[in-house]
């Protein structure tokens, strides 16, 4: 059983300080195995890769074959059925819709000395998306992070996607071909993790690697930042859902579930202002439970982190809810936009019953790339923004330069950079020698 929590217990603050600060994250460390892995890929390229895809997944590859070829994406994606085709399709076209409208304006404007300020946005040139496929593969997530820089305008696309045993998921290689994605590496691990980064003899560098993983991978990601942007270090997969007793327990039940079954170490939380009813949410999941394919990963999490939070109202729902600053939060109450008005901090808000969570996860638009573990707090979903950068842009005129310039030199001076000053003040100086008539 979880965690039941009432807000009238003497030991509430306690117990709910504890539940936020319960350590999940994979505790394995695998930092000196990551570093020695991506020194050897940057010392010997692609020999190392081969062997480390051979030791890791099973699969012997030279050089000519670390790519996955068009012809092989075709073969494979003649595979895939017309429903499944039909439904990535769908949810690329929601996902590229939804995307279009983040692309971010450039500004341009003259300010009343007549200098002319504004920026503009550019893409990252080359990106690299790190498709796992360790345990499990997941086109979702390749629609998830191509797309968003397609539409970005990033110029070259590369995937890396391990093949354990040289097997491949065929909806990945049709994600991906969907997406606009331009090459398709069959690596995966810190070594393609380095690859992307440094780059080798057949895989060109990239300038942004995102894209979740294993612990091998976020650790190497950790480890390639500063030579290469990334998106952020994803930690296990969380939702909470604040629903009062208008609701069908059982499909409260599964969405909790839906969580639970990612990882052993995901953490499902209801938030209700109605103790039968939380017991009612918490009885489903025990009977459901009973009959979940992946059982023995969604028990573990919900026995462990699992929680219900019994609330005095939805203020207090609220206040608590910013406090967990949840990943995935969802909102099923009868006035649910005044709820979701009072919400600071969250990766994504999922509003009213007809919206469970898994319709981000696919379909909704939204991306799934998220921020967990608190940090909503000060840090968003994956998104367009991760694939451009901003350049600013100042003009000065004569006019401009006399009206700001002088106390640009006397900051320079207070800093005592003199190279700094002389270089407005030369401009001053000619600016203010007697102009022939
Ligand atoms: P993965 O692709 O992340 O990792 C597989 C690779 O790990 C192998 O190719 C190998 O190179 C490396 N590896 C394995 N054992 C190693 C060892 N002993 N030493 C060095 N390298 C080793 O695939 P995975 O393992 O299935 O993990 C996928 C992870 O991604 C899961 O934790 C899953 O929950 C997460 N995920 C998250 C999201 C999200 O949006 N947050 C989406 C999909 C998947």
């Amino acid at each position: 059983m979880p965690q039941f929590l009432t807000h009238t217990d003497p030991d509430f603050e306690t117990r709910f300080t504890a539940l936020l600060s319960a350590k999940r994250e994979d505790s394995v460390d695998v930092d000196d195995a990551v570093a020695a892995i991506i020194a050897d890929v940057r010392q010997r390229g692609d020999a190392a890769v081969i062997e480390l895809t051979s030791k890791f997944d099973r699969l012997d590859l030279t050089p000519d074959t670390l790519a996955i070829s068009a012809d092989e994406v075709d073969a494979e994606i003649a595979k895939v059925s017309d429903a499944d085709r039909a439904a990535l399709e769908m949810a690329a076209e929601r996902i590229r819709a939804y995307h279009l409208r983040q692309l971010p304006k450039d500004e341009s404007w003259s300010d009343d000395t007549g200098a002319t300020l504004g920026w503009r946005w550019t893409p990252v040139s080359a990106a690299g998306l790190y498709v796992p496929g360790g345990l499990a593969s997941y086109p979702s997530s390749v629609l998830m992070n191509a797309v968003p820089a397609k539409v970005a305008g990033v110029g070259r696309l590369a995937i890396t996607v391990p093949t354990p045993d040289g097997i491949i998921n065929p909806l990945v290689l049709l994600a991906a071909r969907i997406s606009g994605v331009d090459e398709i590496y069959r690596i995966g691990g810190a070594q393609a993790v380095a690859a992307l980064a440094y780059g080798t003899q057949t895989i060109p560098a990239v300038d942004k690697i995102t894209g979740p993983g294993n612990a091998f991978v976020a650790a190497a990601k950790r480890r390639v930042f500063g030579k290469v942007g990334i998106d952020m270090i994803a930690g296990p997969s969380e939702i909470l859902v604040i629903a009062d007793k208008h609701n069908n327990p059982a499909w409260i039940a599964t969405d909790l579930l839906s969580q639970a079954e990612h990882d052993e170490s995901a953490q499902s939380l209801l938030i209700t202002d109605d103790a039968a009813f939380g017991q009612a949410v918490a009885d489903e999941v025990e009977a459901q439970l009973k009959t979940l394919e992946r059982t023995a990963i969604a028990t573990p999490s919900w026995r462990d982190y699992g929680a219900i939070i019994v609330v005095k109202d939805l203020d207090q729902a609220a206040e608590l809810s910013d406090r967990i600053a949840p990943e995935h939060l969802e909102l099923c109450v009868e006035d649910v936009d005044a709820l979701a008005a009072k919400i600071t901090h969250a990766g994504a808000i999922f509003l009213g019953q007809w919206t469970p969570e898994a319709i981000g996860d696919y379909i909704g638009g939204p991306n799934h790339v998220l921020p967990t573990a608190r940090s909503a707090r000060f840090s968003s979903g994956l998104s367009v923004m991760d694939f451009v950068k901003r350049t600013t842009l100042a003009k000065m005129t004569p006019a401009a330069l006399r009206a700001i310039g002088p106390n640009a030199v006397r900051l320079a001076t207070s800093e005592s950079l003199q190279a700094h000053g002389l270089s407005v003040q030369a401009r001053l100086d000619h600016l203010n020698e007697p102009q022939p008539e």
